[in-house]
């Protein structure tokens, strides 16, 4: 038995971690407790008439002052604190049913509790939008127009002074049209009910199909034969159907998603449905296609493109069954299942697995508690594993299965550093760097260059005075982007025409400093006029579905040279580049974050992966000016395992997570003395309490390591405890009496539970 690496909290007090239970009575009850989207922990107390059936679990909508909110029921009982005739009715019922089965509602109740949130907000967040306003949790019925027998019989060139009605007819000869159609053909509703009135066309709805993939389900592509450690992956998780943790430490292209293939297979065969979870930036056409090719099954996407009709419908697939496989970005994570069999979290690593807002969960360890509840088996996989994930790994709380080597026939990819110091460089670009390209490129192979800088430079200097062009909001200096003629702030988004005189001196002698990725671009085209070099980076890919696009061009060999940022490094198979060169990889040695080296190793390691993966050797080049630098060092020449190895000695020594659990609190606002003193006041209430020993610590207040941004003031304090247990205990008991300073209602703060950025 695998013991969990969770503490969980114990049961609230009174409510209920259960629905069924709740809702399993022949006694009718009297008052509803219901949970709102509102910032309070607590729940409002409201009468149930005679005639209405709330069930816990299902919305209602209610008064909440002069507004009528809609909640969630959480408990049913006859008693109120408060005075019986004072309580308002519910307003309307709108659940028969639950919308969450009873594992996924007490894993929304844990992350409330765990991640400190309020439990309606909890659940306002993980409802479709539409439930949220309000509508009917069933498939979106589709209305339909039809020609009756007398419409059909019209003569419709006789109808010269209705054209409109004419155009519906000729429309509706050659087939029935939705509504919605109709409409965006400039039809009005009125055409339409004219010739209803007139009997010549009728309204019918359609409910959306429903099918029922399990009793024919099939493979339906041929499979390749497991090499031998995916054949023991497979094995070892297959061996036992119950909950269990798996990380799937697999380097690039040793064939993780065939493993996944291969345990998806008799989960769906069983009945039963899949959960993938995937980084925002690793759910393309390509991934939901391999899930597509292999299963006759519905595969339905979960992610935050989706418009809200769609997620709805997504979400009622998975709900009823009619979805066997839900692929999904971190809110996928929410999605409720009939019969959830296994859960898959690719690129574990990833940060995008973090919510940097509302309620700050991890996806990741969230999936690993929902595989708990649910009591089916985990996979995490990666060629990079979290450092946390690892040490899970190690002391047994996870069973670490290995894929050692490329499936297929990749080549391995050969690493070199290249010392730039003292050397000129030409746009951040050394001269070996250029040649090295050049050799590649004649070759006829691709090349992509990474440097995790937006913009042309990241600032603007008088270089008769030193004056910088720097953001009046923030404390952050404005990044100049040459194409559009601007300067932009990274931190809030303002921007202006880029300035032809120094504020300071009056001087017109305004240059750039540093390189971000559009002079670097700027500088290939003069270098490389032959070959074709495309930039893909939150600029260049703001219109939707750009991204994509790009990817095939550049899959189809239109570009030669590519500039990227990290988006260009997760999950995608580029097998005609050869070369991949990191531009500068000093910024991340000697970063203040603490995970700033992990993160540059696991972005080493996913780039080098990129090269050489089809039957072309690859090869990876890092500029740097520290070549002897330990971390460079031992990632080279020993390779991830061995560099986390070291890396988690380090974490112990300096007591850092996973050693030590840390919680952030954050506040901002316009009085840059109010913001510390209130975190000053948050300190003092942790220190007082019990829970607070030689073990536990507080760290600040210290301004934020970006001190002002969009005009407001931020600090921030670090909480770091022994285990989870005693961070839980402690803020639970500490949460109350924060909220009760009076700074708190007037200054922006949040708890960040293990938080992944400390920015
Ligand atoms: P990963 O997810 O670990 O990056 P993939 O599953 O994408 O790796 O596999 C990389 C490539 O190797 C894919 O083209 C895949 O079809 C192929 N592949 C995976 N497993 C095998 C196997 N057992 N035999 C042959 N080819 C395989
Ligand atoms: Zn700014
Ligand atoms: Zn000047």
């Amino acid at each position: 038995m695998i013991s969990f690496p969770f503490f969980l909290p114990s049961k609230a007090s009174g409510e209920t971690l259960s629905i069924a239970s709740d809702n399993d009575t022949s006694e009718k009850k009297t008052v509803a407790h219901v949970a709102l989207p509102v910032p309070l922990d607590r729940c409002f107390d409201y009468k149930i008439r005679p005639d209405q059936s709330p069930v816990v679990g299902g919305r209602v909508r209610v008064g909440f002052g002069r507004q009528q909110l809609i909640g969630v029921v959480i408990r049913l009982s006859n008693f109120s604190d408060f005075s019986f005739d004072k309580l308002k009715p519910l307003t309307q019922v709108l659940d028969q049913t639950p919308l969450w089965p009873n594992s996924l509602y007490s894993l929304l109740k844990w992350s409330s509790e765990y991640y400190q949130y309020p439990f309606g907000d909890t659940l306002a967040n993980a409802m479709p939008a539409w439930l949220r306003k309000g509508k009917a949790a069933s498939f979106e019925t589709l209305r339909e127009w039809h020609l009756t027998e007398l419409g059909k019989n019209q003569n419709i060139s006789a109808l010269t002074r209705a054209p409109k009605q004419a155009k519906v007819l000729s429309l509706l000869h050659l087939c029935s049209q939705p509504h919605e159609q109709l409409l965006s053909q400039q039809i009005s509703s009125a055409t339409l009910k004219t010739l209803q009135t007139k009997g010549w066309v009728e309204e019918r709805q359609v409910q959306k199909q429903q099918q029922c993939w399990h009793s024919e389900f099939n493979v339906t592509e041929d499979k390749p034969q497991l090499n031998e450690e995916q054949a023991i992956a497979v094995a070892s998780v297959n061996a036992n159907p119950e909950f269990a943790c798996y990380l799937l430490d697999g380097v690039t292209g040793s064939g993780k998603t065939e493993v996944y293939l291969n345990l998806i297979e008799p989960v769906l065969k069983k009945g039963q449905q899949a959960l993938v979870l995937v980084p925002e930036i690793g759910l393309t056409p390509q991934t939901i296609n391999r899930f597509k090719r292999r299963f006759n099954v519905p595969v339905e996407t979960i992610h935050s493109g989706l418009n809200d009709t769609e997620r709805l419908n997504a979400w009622l697939s998975a709900k009823e069954q009619h979805a066997g496989i839900i692929i999904g970005t971190r809110s996928a994570l929410f999605t409720p299942f009939k019969q959830l069999g296994i859960i898959i979290v690719d690129e574990e690593h990833d940060a995008s697995y973090k919510q940097q807002d509302s309620m700050r969960y991890h996806a990741r360890d969230l999936a690993v508690m929902r595989a708990n509840l649910d009591n089916i088996p985990i996979i995490l996989g990666s060629a990079t594993p979290a450092l946390e994930t690892l040490h899970n790994a190690k002391t047994g709380k996870y069973h670490h299965l290995t894929l050692t080597r490329r499936a297929g026939h990749a080549k391995p990819e050969k690493h070199g550093v290249l010392d730039v110091k003292g050397l000129y460089l030409e746009s951040g670009l050394s001269a070996p760097m250029i040649a090295q390209m050049r050799k590649h490129l004649t070759e006829g192979n691709q090349v992509i260059l990474f440097l995790n800088r937006r913009g042309y430079s990241p600032a603007l200097m008088c270089h008769e005075c030193g004056w910088m062009a720097e953001c009046q909001r923030c404390d952050a200096y404005y990044t100049f982007h040459q194409h559009s003629s601007e300067i932009r702030c990274h931190h809030c988004g303002s921007q202006q025409p880029i300035m032809h005189q120094c504020h300071g001196c009056g001087s017109t002698q305004l240059i750039s400093v540093g390189v971000g990725t559009e002079q670097l671009e700027s500088q290939l085209n003069q270098l490389f006029p032959e070959y074709k070099t495309i930039r893909i980076d939150r600029d260049s890919t703001r219109r939707k579905g750009s991204l994509e696009s790009y990817l095939e061009s550049i899959k189809r060999g239109e570009y030669q040279i590519l500039i990227g940022t990290q988006m260009l490094a997760k999950g995608h198979h580029f097998p005609n580049v050869t070369l991949v060169g990191l531009i500068d990889v000093d910024s991340s040695l000697f970063s203040s974050d603490f995970r700033a080296p992990e993160r540059l190793a696991q972005l080493f390691i996913q780039v080098a992966g990129r090269a050489g993966r089809a039957s072309k050797a690859g090869e990876v080049l890092l500029q740097t000016h520290h070549p002897e630098h330990q971390l460079l060092q031992s990632l080279l020449h020993k390779g991830y395992g061995e560099f986390a190895t070291t890396a988690l000695i380090e974490r112990k020594q300096a007591m850092l997570p996973p050693y030590t659990f840390l919680t952030l609190f954050r506040a901002e606002a316009n009085n840059n003395q109010l913001v510390e003193e209130f975190l000053r006041q948050i300190r003092g209430v942790l220190e007082n309490n019990p829970v607070y020993d030689q073990y536990t610590l507080v760290l600040g207040p210290t301004p934020a390591p970006l001190a002002k941004r969009a005009g407001k003031y931020r600090w921030q304090l670090l909480l770091q405890a022994p285990n989870r247990k005693v961070m839980q205990t402690l803020l639970r008991s500490a949460k109350p009496a924060i909220q009760l300073l009076p700074l708190a209602k007037s200054i922006r703060w949040s708890i960040d539970i293990e938080p992944q950025d400390l920015s």
